[in-house]
């Protein structure tokens, strides 16, 4: 297949992308660079199955030539990068997924879009079903994020119900893994960051908010075969392990070796901070036989070596 990739160079996407060629497609990559980086696909660039295009895709993608997939990754994806980045956030989430959906209808390609767990918002309903509608405030500072994703699963719908277009909708739950980066402002890099400095761990608030963390394999995986099954409605793709904030401190600390413990930091906690996040798989076990095969500590010791190496 010829599969185009949005947002290629980021952290989910360039796994992607690597997970893709390895399979034997032919892959382009689409990134303005927002929140990417030319590293993460460096080893990709030897390739003659991958290409790189620099192109914002809130504007008109121009792309001639067969395309089996439009694979939409673009938006920058971590709290402090859509704070900083609200209107471009907006703009990928509605024009972007406009773009790729366009192109996609344009090549007779079957269409795959990256959403979120935000889609339920700071959820009255535990674990998260794909059925549960949410509890987003439009107007808050998360907002600019989770309504940007919520149109775009309209829109997805809208071109799959209006024009037949195959589409996949995945909501994926809190991520990590090698290639984060490590300013990205997310508690898996801000935290592993700290404690290879032998800092405190900053907790944001109580520090009793809790999120469930999937490694960026098992991820990837759930991703791949999502695409390849025929499924148009939502799937939650994440690892269920549920823990607070301050839990998840603790193994980082203990991995790292860490003495300094962690900080209160009551004011850093963003407003409309989800208090809870868990995925119900139950679909995704149904409909993929996927679920996450990598515990935690496993999975974090495999990203705190990523760190070490580059910062040493
Ligand atoms: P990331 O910031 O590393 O990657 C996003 C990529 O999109 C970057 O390379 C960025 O430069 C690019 N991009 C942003 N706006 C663009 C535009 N207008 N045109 C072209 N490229 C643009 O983030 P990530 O964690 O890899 O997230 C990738 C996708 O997965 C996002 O859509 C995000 O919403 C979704 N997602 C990620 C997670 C997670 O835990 N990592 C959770 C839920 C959803
Ligand atoms: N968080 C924290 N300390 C940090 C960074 C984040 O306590 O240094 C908290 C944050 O307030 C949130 C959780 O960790 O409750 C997960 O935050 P992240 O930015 O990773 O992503 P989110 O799941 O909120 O999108």
């Amino acid at each position: 297949m010829h599969i185009l990739v949005t947002g290629g160079a980021g952290f989910l996407g360039s796994h992607l992308c690597e997970r893709l060629l390895s399979e034997g497609h032919t892959v382009t990559a689409v990134d303005n660079l927002i929140t990417g980086s030319l590293r993460n696909i460096e080893a990709l660039r030897s390739s003659e199955r991958f290409t790189f295009i620099h192109h914002d895709v809130s504007n008109y993608i121009a792309f001639d030539g067969p395309l089996d997939a439009v694979l939409h990754f673009a938006s920058p994806a971590s709290p402090i990068d859509y704070l900083n980045y609200p209107i471009q956030t907006l703009k990928v989430g509605a024009l972007g997924t406009h773009n790729s959906l366009g192109l996609a209808k344009a090549r007779g390609a079957r269409f795959f879009l990256a959403s979120t767990s935000e889609i339920y918002g700071d959820p009255l309903v535990h674990p998260q079903e794909e059925s549960y509608w949410g509890n987003v405030d439009p107007i808050g500072p998360r907002g600019v994020y989770d309504e940007a994703k919520r149109f775009a699963e309209a829109l997805t719908m809208a071109y799959h119900r209006t024009h037949g277009l195959d589409t996949r909708i995945i909501r994926i739950f809190n991520t990590y893994g090698p290639r984060m980066r490590l300013d990205d402002g997310r508690v898996v890099p801000n935290f592993i960051g700290q404690a290879l400095r032998g800092e405190p761990l900053t907790i944001y608030g109580d520090g009793k908010q809790t999120r469930s963390f999937c490694y960026v394999d098992d991820e990837i995986e759930g991703i791949h075969r999502l695409l390849m099954s025929s499924e148009n409605l939502p799937v939650n793709i994440g690892n269920p392990h549920e823990m607070s904030i301050l839990e998840f401190a603790s193994i980082i600390n203990d991995l790292t070796g860490n003495t300094a413990g962690t900080v209160i930091q009551e004011g850093k906690r963003i407003e409309g901070d989800p208090q809870t996040r868990q995925p119900d798989i139950s679909r995704a076990r149904q409909l993929l036989g996927w679920e996450p095969k990598i515990d935690i500590r496993e999975g974090l010791t495999r990203t705190i070596e990523y760190f070490r190496s580059i910062s040493a």
